[in-house]
């Protein structure tokens, strides 16, 4: 349910336009960052320079392989939206290959820009889960504050002091959390275990078959936990590291702070239940 408060005053803070539109970027996440040759990315590719599989219409050409060809990562990244609002929005359509001379401004937008649409990401599911009218006005002003910033272009993103805002937006977001797991805790589980909880080392753990609703594990290690048939309704996974994971038949429909990203870098199929504005990986199932 909505809580009753300040709207957001742009589209661009709508959740649905904070997924990817690679069709109307200018591939910014295969030219603005740097890469080390890793089980993630199969060469070095130093930042600001396109990959050597990219081609002029900015399409990747081994798009359908990017897996088998040792570029998981590809498979995994997501931009919360920032490649086509800064291509489209503070660029106005005009490529980096059309105007070399805007290419280091608008690599250093989007950097910028990406760690801004992942805030509004959670900051849009924390508005739609607190029934706090206080807390969903925090989350409100953070919103509005984020979008102006955007809207803004290059003087009002280098004006802003990131870390100063992440912080305070981390804040409101664990403030919304503890809300939303307190309902879940009321309701019972079996996670009092004393080993779940924020930043756990969880790697390779066997936590299928459990009920772990109302947990925080806000960047807890869940590389290669066994999450099957789990139910997380309510757990915290802001930041959770939940690579090769296995979610296959859990319930994260009501999961907080899922993303995209994290879903990607997981294992999981059709049968796991998922929130309704992320989508199952079109790997899942195949390995
Ligand atoms: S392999 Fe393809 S998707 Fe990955 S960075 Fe290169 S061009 Fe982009």
């Amino acid at each position: 349910m909505q809580a009753t408060s300040a709207k957001p005053s742009s589209p661009a803070l709508d959740r649905q336009s904070l997924r990817p539109d690679c069709a109307n970027c200018f591939a910014l996440c295969c030219t603005a960052f740097g890469f080390l040759r890793s089980a993630d990315f199969a060469l070095d590719k130093p930042a600001g320079t396109p990959c050597r599989n990219l081609a002029s219409d900015f399409s990747c050409t081994i798009h359908d392989r990017l897996r088998p060809r040792g570029f998981r990562g590809c498979t995994v990244f997501d931009c919360f939206g920032a490649g086509q609002n800064v291509s489209q929005g503070q660029f106005a359509g005009k490529s980096w290959l059309e105007a070399p001379g805007t290419k280091d401004e608008m690599f250093a937008a989007f950097k910028a820009a990406r760690q801004l649409h992942e805030m509004l990401w959670h900051l849009a599911e924390a508005q739609e889960r607190t029934f706090d009218p206080d807390a969903s006005d925090r989350v409100a002003r953070f919103r509005d504050t984020i979008g102006k910033a955007l809207g803004g272009g290059m003087p009002q993103l280098i004006a802003l002091d990131m870390q100063d805002l992440h912080s305070r937006v981390r804040a409101a977001l664990m403030e919304v959390s503890e809300e939303v797991r307190a309902s879940y805790f009321a309701a019972g589980g079996d996670h009092l275990d004393s080993e779940l909880k924020p930043g756990a080392d969880l790697v390779g753990r066997n936590l299928a078959f459990r009920r772990l609703c109302g947990a925080d594990l806000r960047g807890a290690y869940l590389i290669a936990a066994d999450l099957r048939n789990s139910d997380l309704s309510g757990v915290d996974l802001l930041g959770a590291d939940v690579r090769d994971a296995r979610l296959e038949g859990a319930d994260l429909s009501k999961a907080l702070y899922l993303t995209q990203m994290q879903l990607n870098a997981a294992r999981g199929s059709r049968t796991t239940l998922l929130p309704p504005d992320l989508e199952v990986p079109s790997h899942w199932g195949d390995e």
